[in-house]
């Protein structure tokens, strides 16, 4: 039973990371990118309207698809997948979970070493005067752009755009993480967005890779174990077995 081994190698290993993405959000009613379900299938110009120069440039476009697709996220709560590496770590297993998410959702859940590398969705920035104000600004703004209420510029929700750089200190820490981990979990993730995916590559020799997803990822080839299905029952079975 490859779900055994893996527990397993879970109660034999020091130190465990998770790296999460959007799929591991899809139980919660969230849906991911590339599945074929995904945002990108409704919306082929997804890409582009969650970039910062349509941000600059029209960012009337960039909200009516921002709150439309976003927006309603905040209302949503975690699954048990989420629930299961809250309780790795509550176990003294699970050091860190890097996600991709800007969802919340971990958080939510009760994990509370939570690196995003991609930002959230609790406040929005005046990248103008460099005020920083809860989503509630946004949320309660019915202009068609959100504007600083101190120097009336747009204010951009503090996710990372496509354009944008991550933001360093997150990487360092995720960086440090893995490259300190025994075991690498990853969970829904497609690992086709870089640099978050390349952050497989820094596990040290040795260190074993667990990757639970839907479909196949580049990084198959490389893993100690493949689960396929879904994230939320493998997760919860697997903390099931280490309580045992
Ligand atoms: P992706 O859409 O590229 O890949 C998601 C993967 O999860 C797919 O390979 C799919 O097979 C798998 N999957 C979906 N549901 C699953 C389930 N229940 N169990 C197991 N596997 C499941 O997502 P990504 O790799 O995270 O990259 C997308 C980017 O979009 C990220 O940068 C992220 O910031 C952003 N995003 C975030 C959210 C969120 O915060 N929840 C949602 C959509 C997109």
């Amino acid at each position: 039973m490859t779900l055994a081994a893996v527990a397993d190698c879970i109660r034999q290993a020091q130190s465990v990371v998770a790296l999460t993405g959007a799929g591991i959000s899809t139980e919660s009613g969230i849906p991911d990118f590339r599945s074929a379900t995904g945002i990108y299938s409704q919306r082929q110009d997804a890409m582009e309207l969650l970039s910062l120069s349509t941000f600059r440039r029209d960012p009337e476009r960039f909200y009516r698809f921002f709150r439309e697709a976003f927006l309603r996220w905040g209302d949503l709560q975690p699954n048990r997948g989420h629930r299961a590496l809250a309780a790795l770590e509550k176990m003294g297993k699970l050091r860190a979970i890097v996600t991709q998410n800007i969802d919340g959702l971990h958080q939510k859940a009760g994990s509370s070493r939570v690196l995003e590398l991609h930002g959230n969705l609790q406040t929005a920035t005046c990248h103008s005067c460099g005020r920083q104000y809860p989503m509630e600004v946004v949320r309660n703004d019915q202009a068609p752009v959100p504007l600083c209420p101190e120097c009336h510029h747009p204010l951009q929700p503090d996710i990372v755009l496509f354009e944008q750089a991550l933001p360093e200190q997150v990487v360092w820490a995720a960086v440090h993480a893995i490259e300190n981990c025994q075991l690498l979990l990853v969970v829904g993730t497609s690992l086709t967005v870089a640099p978050a995916c390349n952050l497989v590559d820094v596990r040290p020799p040795g260190a074993r890779l667990v990757i639970i997803n839907n479909d196949p990822t580049p990084y198959d080839p490389t893993a100690d174990y493949i689960i396929r299905g879904s994230a939320g029952a493998i997760l919860e079975e697997l903390v099931n077995l280490l309580n045992l």
